[in-house]
């Protein structure tokens, strides 16, 4: 039985579901506020790069951006003091749009971390460390992504040749893992203007990662780069923290240009910048639908302001069920 209580119209996002938080507790409130924030500081920005994508031609794409995020569909689930996005009108640009990004991190996130939460259950003695691996600066971001690329490839092999005949293939340090996932990101030197990438990686392992053989790995796979970069993190009070250092953006929107954000996503448009080996695969997760379904919950429909510049909710209603 559903019954659907229409509840009138607000002006302001400030209070969400006014009255509704079971015990006055007002934390999720205020995190769905920064959410909201977040999101509209994401589609001003795709709204730039809109008008910049229709200045080099690219009228279709600039329509696209122009109408994602126009209007968001948020469901509290009040009792459990949850609010998720429900839906909306999305570009899925995630390299030129922040909103998309944004929500493509969430994703990658609970994915990864629910995945990880299972690893752990299962292998409680697991040691786990946060990877950074970089190659040279370039001018060619083209040529320097390959470069990484190839370089991680030739890493994973020689783990993979190992694994598979261990008398015959020598050892590598990313043997030493038994799950791991990667993440690609981009920067540019500040004053060098050079092309940065590098690769975030999180492994899951029995035994400790040499920083130093690690480093001396490295620059065999990619012949001219050994910087490295190896840290331990605690598997209960710093698994949020590392896994949103992994997913962070592809690239900084607020430090990188218009155009040369355009450069970037054409550049990278068909690359594959997150991948996992290893254990990490093949975990079926649980359907979190079944859990919310029988939820009671307030539907929150907000549109963007381009007076503001910012969500404002629109309407809203709520769903009982029983
Ligand atoms: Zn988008």
């Amino acid at each position: 039985m559903y019954s659907r209580v229409k509840i009138p119209k607000q002006t302001s996002n400030s209070s969400l579901a006014a009255g509704l938080e079971v015990d006055g507790d007002f934390g999720y409130s205020s995190a769905h506020e920064s959410r909201l924030f977040r999101y509209s500081t994401g589609h001003q920005r795709g709204l730039e790069m809109s008008k910049f994508l229709s200045s080099v031609g690219q009228k279709k794409l600039a329509r696209e951006l122009a109408s994602c995020g126009s209007y968001l569909l948020f469901r509290d689930y009040f009792t459990v003091r949850e609010v998720r996005l429900k839906s909306g009108y999305f570009c899925n640009q995630n390299l030129l749009c922040p909103l998309c990004a944004i929500r493509r991190a969430a994703r990658l996130l609970d994915s990864y971390m629910r995945r990880f939460e299972f690893l752990l259950e299962e292998n409680p003695d697991a040691r786990c460390f946060f990877v950074t691996l970089t190659v040279k600066n370039g001018e060619d971001l083209a040529n320097v992504f390959e470069h990484l690329k190839v370089s991680l490839k030739r890493m994973y092999q020689a783990r993979r040749d190992h694994l598979k005949n261990p008398s015959k293939n020598r050892h590598v340090e990313a043997a030493k893992a038994f799950a791991g996932v990667h993440s690609i990101e981009v920067k540019r030197g500040l004053n060098s203007r050079l092309y940065h990438p590098h690769v975030h990686c999180i492994w899951i392992c029995q035994d400790d990662i040499d920083a130093q053989r690690l480093s001396d790995e490295w620059l065999h796979f990619t012949g001219d780069s050994y910087i490295v970069d190896v840290s331990m993190f605690d598997q209960k009070k710093a698994v949020l923290k590392t896994f949103l250092e992994l997913f962070k953006y592809v690239l900084k929107f607020s430090e990188t240009s218009l155009a040369d954000n355009w450069h970037i996503s054409q550049t990278l448009r068909r690359c594959r910048l997150v991948d996992s080996f290893g254990s990490f695969r093949g975990i079926k997760l649980d359907d979190l639908r079944d859990f919310y379904d029988d939820l009671p919950f307030v539907d929150l429909f907000y549109r963007y302001s381009h007076l503001e510049r910012a969500y404002r909710l629109h309407s809203q209603s709520v769903v009982w069920k029983s």
